[in-house]
Parts: structure tokens; sequence; C-alpha cells
């Protein structure tokens, strides 16, 4: 049995009186893929945002390598530097060129020596396929491009564990499939994520968990050849009939 990497346990949040985290219990093992589906407003971004405290819960507790994220005293921009999170837009730093999109953080947050950032920076270009972007603005890159530039400023942090918000829900149709190789390169790699897609032939493949969201509430959670070839709640039924 692997590592229990974070624990959610009876996860609430409410914004004013909307409740839309309603109680959700989750494990994750290290090394382990975790794909969450749902309807649009069912709370998946909400709930991947509690993961690392961009949304603190109202009730309930998310335990990260042992810590309670939550708790008094808990360093949460240390803590968040471990769950590097990629977003549906890719948000870099237009002003600057890639190789510096890469090293800011790590030279910034984590003291590390410029030639160090730069060499560790180089060699996650070269395995997202972007070796000779370095010097390149983001402008200049395609979507595509764009998004395994973000995918690899996360990783440059060294993070533990990995979150994707619809990583290519932005992208042109032709655009999506290099970015889903490079996660599921990742995957193969053994790095534990988190993943919420609407991708549902590239979640059966990379899955080894899915969850289904609905309103709030986990309705459903099990392998990938479960939750799509034998699904038993009525709500993922009538949803995967919808998307598949
Ligand atoms: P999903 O990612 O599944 O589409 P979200 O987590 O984005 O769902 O949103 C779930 C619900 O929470 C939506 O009704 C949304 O309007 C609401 N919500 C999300 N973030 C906020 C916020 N910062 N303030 C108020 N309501 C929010
Ligand atoms: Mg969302």
């Amino acid at each position: 049995m692997s590592r229990k990497i974070i624990e959610i346990k009876n996860l609430h949040k409410s914004f004013g009186k909307n409740e839309i985290l309603k109680g959700l219990n989750l494990e994750i093992s290290e090394g382990e893929v975790v794909v969450m589906i749902g309807p649009s407003g069912s709370g998946k971004s909400t709930f991947l945002r509690t993961m690392n405290m961009l949304e603190v819960p109202t009730e309930g507790q998310v335990i990260f390598e042992g810590v309670d994220l939550a708790g008094k005293g808990v360093d949460i921009f240390k803590y968040r530097e471990k769950m590097g999170m990629v977003f549906q837009s890719f948000n870099l730093f237009s002003n600057m060129n890639v190789l510096d999109n890469l090293t800011l953080a790590p030279i910034k947050n984590k003291n590390m020596p410029k030639v160090e950032a730069e060499n560790i920076a180089l060699k996650l270009l070269e395995s997202v396929g972007l070796a000779d972007k370095a010097d390149v603005y983001p402008q200049s890159l395609s979507g595509g491009q764009q998004q395994r530039v973000a995918i690899a400023r996360a990783l440059a942090m060294g993070p533990d564990v990995m979150l994707f918000d619809e990583p290519t829900s932005a992208l042109d149709p032709e655009m999506v499939g290099e970015v889903l190789a490079v996660i599921k390169k990742l995957a193969k790699e053994g790095m534990t994520m988190v993943i919420v897609t609407h991708e549902m032939g590239f979640a059966k493949e990379v899955a080894d968990r899915v969850l289904f969201m609905d309103q709030g509430h986990i309705i459903e959670e099990a392998s990938p050849e479960e939750i799509f070839g034998n699904p038993k709640e009525e709500r993922t039924k009538d949803f995967l009939s919808k998307v598949l």
C-alpha cells in the first residue's frame, strides 16, 4: 500500500449562504491519478482550489503529507509549492521569456541558484517538447505550446502533486493532443495528479480512479472501467449519456 499523500475529510465550502462543497471525503495515494468529471457548476474547480487552500474550507480538513493545511500556524506557501497547479488559461508572465517564466519561482521562492534553476528548466522544456523555445516570449507560442510551458513551470518547483483544472478546455482541438500527451507522460513517470477534464477518452486512459461530482457531492468513485462501463448511480449514467 503506498503512502497517502492527500486526505480530505468532511470538506465543506460555502460562498455566503451558498454551499458549494457538501461534505467531501477523499484519499489520494502517492503516484495515483485521480480524474474528476461532472457537470459545469458541480464544484470541481472549488474542490481543486481547496486542496491547496486557494479557497479556505468552511468546515473539514485537507491533510497534505500529514499536515492539516487549514490548521493554525501552517505556512501555506510552503505547502502550495508542493502542489503544482495548471489552469484552463495558461497565465504565463507575458513580459518574460519562457526560460524566465520557469526559473522565476525557484529562484525567488526557493533561493535556488540561477544556474541550477536554468538547468532544471531546460530539462523540463525538453521533456515537454519545447527545448528550442527557451528564449521566446509566450505570445509567440501557440495555445498548446503555452500550456506545455505552464505545465513545465509548475513542475519546475518540484511538486509532489499536480492539480489540473480543465487544462485543454481553452485550446483549439488540434492542440489538445499534445497537452494530454505531456500529462500522460507524467502519469507514466509516477506523478500524483488530480485532473478535472471533459476529455472522457483521456480520462479512461490515464485515470487510476474517476470521481463523478454533482451539486457539491462525490456521487460515485470507481475505476475508469467501472465508471464508464458500468456506472451505478442514475446521475452518473445521465451525465455520461450526454458527454460520451
Ligand atoms: P465547476 O468547476 O464544477 O464548474 P465551480 O467550482 O467553478 O464548478 O463552481 C461551483 C459553484 O460555486 C458555482 O455555482 C459558482 O458560481 C460558485 N462559485 C465558485 N467560486 C465562487 C466564488 N469565489 N464566489 C462565489 N461563488 C463561487
Ligand atoms: Mg471548473
